[in-house]
């Protein structure tokens, strides 16, 4: 495994049941394709068997497999963050475990970013989800497009390949939560799309329920902006002028009509409606406040149990290199939880 040309990135959450033909695919696709390569598992804390199964592909396939066993489940992005820190290709494509994106599209995307490009996104042909899904991920997309500069097609869509000094420039964020394709958008000078097959998920369901999925849209959001603040801001003045109006013309009113007492309820409907506004607003901040909480507390952002390597990562590199022999057979490097700085 010296520091092979495509590092595939897999993160792996109770997917058990298909992870045996994932694992058929994958291998296939890359043997097929034919450059150097290495797969990187990463197991997000699985309850099921699926820490089981890796460790059985890692024994099957020493070579060109990588398993990194988190302690406990810390979401897919931090997962795929875990794996970012221990693959070394020149070339990085994460991909999901649950065959929705064909393991056969990546030597497309190996191809692109052959031509000189530093990030290659993808676009999902024909998605196979939900119509809510669908709806919702184009409405997100759309709102993402005015509050932050990033331009992509189709931001969920995680079958993504990036260059190494990409990968280096997220290894060295410290973020605790963040959307991976936005903050590797930030980094790319040559960015490009092209569209992939997509499939209905192979086996078991989605990780995501309505609740993950609007806490990774808020990640998305607030993490990559603060537009979502100003506009707030934008409207509080807006409604203060109007406001301001309004209670000037009830002061005329009260001038020329003299006192009334109609349109109370008028005025609780206004009342409301404001104090939804500034519940909104406290809510706004709060998710910046609690975003800038989670980071000063400088806490591990993942717990790795144990990873399975053939040979350990480069900068140990050189103890491997003066004893050949002990780096030909498979080492298991069980670490204590390696708390990252
Ligand atoms: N995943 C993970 N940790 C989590 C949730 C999901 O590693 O906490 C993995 C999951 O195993 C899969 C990928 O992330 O490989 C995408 O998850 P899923 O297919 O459920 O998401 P969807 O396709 O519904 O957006
Ligand atoms: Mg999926």
């Amino acid at each position: 495994m010296n520091s092979p040309e495509v590092s595939v990135i897999v993160p792996v959450y109770n997917e058990e049941a298909g992870l045996p033909t994932l694992f058929q695919r994958l291998y296939a696709a890359m043997d097929a394709f034919g450059a150097p390569y290495e797969i990187v598992f990463i197991n997000d804390g699985s309850r099921d068997r699926s820490a089981a199964l890796l460790r059985e592909q890692f024994e099957r396939r020493p070579d060109v497999t990588r398993v990194i066993l988190l302690a406990a489940n810390a979401g897919q992005h931090m997962a795929i963050m875990a794996g970012f820190e221990h693959c070394q290709g020149e070339i990085v494509v994460t991909i999901d475990a649950d065959l929705q994106n064909p393991p056969e599209e990546i030597g497309r995307l190996v191809e692109k970013m052959r031509e000189g490009y530093d990030l290659v996104g993808s676009i999902r042909r024909h998605r196979q989800d939900s119509a809510f899904r669908r709806y919702a991920s184009r409405a997100m997309n759309r709102l993402r497009e005015r509050i932050t500069r990033i331009k992509m097609t189709d931001q969920g869509c995680m079958l993504r390949a990036y260059r190494r000094n990409i990968i280096n420039a997220i290894n060295s964020c410290r973020e605790v939560s963040t959307f991976i394709p936005a903050l590797a958008y930030t980094f790319a000078m040559k960015p490009t799309e092209i569209e992939v097959a997509h499939e209905e998920r192979f086996a078991g369901e989605s990780k995501y329920s309505l609740y993950s999925l609007i806490r990774l849209n808020f990640d998305l959001m607030t993490g990559f902006s603060l537009v979502p603040l100003q506009w707030f801001s934008m409207v509080g003045m807006g409604v203060s002028l109007l406001s301001a109006l309004f209670v000037a013309f009830l002061a005329l009113r009260r001038l020329i009509v003299g006192p009334e007492a109609e349109g109370v309820f008028t005025l609780f409907g206004i009342m409301f409606f404001l104090l939804g506004l500034v519940l909104f607003g406290v809510g706004l901040i709060g998710e910046y406040v609690g975003r800038v909480y989670l980071q000063v507390r400088h806490r591990p952002r993942f717990l790795i149990d144990a990873v399975l390597e053939t040979k350990p990562r480069k900068h140990t590199a050189k103890h491997a290199a003066t004893a050949p022999a002990a780096a030909a057979s498979p080492v298991t490097t069980d670490l204590p939880a390696e708390p990252k700085p």
